[in-house]
């Protein structure tokens, strides 16, 4: 059985001791070595925050990564700072505090609120299901990981020919459930703080966003990873333009942070599509260098 703390790191770069089993492999994270394949071709890590949480093997990389043949490309990563993140943090309580608080814009608030539902549980699907660890709670309930950990297996946001397709989007029956437990949360949020929000409206946004949470999924994160495959069993991948204005400022944070999360061997950045947890739970690693869309 595949094992998610346990998977075995590249065989190259120096060799690290069992026994001192380094943080990013305890918290599920797969292919250590950081390299950039497709989009960037080099890789620094600068900051010291980041270095301390890092893949050794990475750090150890800097200044001998074969991948160092443009440069052009000095990539680095960084955890955002104290300030912008207290910032973030601070805006996000006030808007979900506004929430509870005003009888005012109800459409509003269950927006906001269905918003909030969405991004925390796409971080926690995300963290604790498809990075579960072996013998935890999301281990035990769902096979999500077992195809997870294939898709680290790729340290390249191009797939190996034998990728399952299958460990890149949502099939039917996960938008089912997204809808009948947001709504069921969402039921649940507003009978404890009193609400007033009518169980259709409740139900009503949790159909518009997993929906629109699944397509968004399938359609970029299928294209990130260059599978352009019809989907029978899920929610279609639609065609888009990645550089179209109305959406490019999106896009591009969809790559530039996907990209990351595989490069730095999936332990930041649970948030695929929907922004804000992963940077209010110190989860947040940023790129230096953009990735090329
Ligand atoms: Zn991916
Ligand atoms: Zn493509
Ligand atoms: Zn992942």
């Amino acid at each position: 059985m595949l094992n998610l703390c346990n998977a075995s790191p590249m065989p190259s770069g120096k060799a690290t001791s069992p026994a001192k089993r380094p943080d990013w492999i305890r918290r599920g994270s797969l292919n250590a070595p950081m390299s950039i394949r497709k989009h960037v071709n080099s890789t620094v890590l600068c900051t010291q925050t980041s270095q301390a949480r890092l893949p050794p093997r990475a750090a150890a990389a800097v200044g001998t990564a074969d991948d160092a043949s443009s440069s052009s490309n000095n990539n680095s990563f960084s955890k955002p700072s104290v300030t912008s993140r207290a910032a973030a943090t601070s805006a996000a309580f006030a808007t979900l505090g506004f929430c509870v608080l005003s009888d005012e814009v109800p459409l509003m608030r269950l927006l906001v609120l269905t918003y909030a539902v969405w991004s925390i549980g796409e971080w926690i699907i995300h963290r604790y299901f498809m990075h579960a660890r072996a013998g935890s709670f999301g281990d035990r309930l769902t096979p999500l990981n077992k195809l997870h950990v294939e898709h680290h297996k790729d340290k390249n946001m191009t797939l190996r020919e034998d990728n399952d397709i299958n460990a890149l989007y949502f099939h039917y029956p996960n938008t089912a459930i997204q809808v009948l437990s947001g709504a069921a949360i969402l039921a649940a949020l507003d009978a404890i703080f009193l609400l007033d929000i009518p169980f259709e409206w409740t139900l009503g946004s949790s159909v518009l966003f997993a929906i629109t949470h699944n397509l968004l999924w399938n359609t970029m994160h299928m294209d990130m990873h260059e599978v352009h495959e019809d989907l029978q069993d899920g929610l279609p991948c639609v065609s888009y333009q990645r550089s179209h204005p109305l959406i490019q400022k999106y896009v591009q944070w969809v790559f530039d942070n996907h990209t990351t999360h595989h490069d730095v061997g999936g332990g930041w950045n649970y948030n695929v599509v929907c922004p804000g947890p992963d940077f209010i739970l110190g989860t947040y690693m940023e790129r230096s260098q953009k990735v090329k869309l």
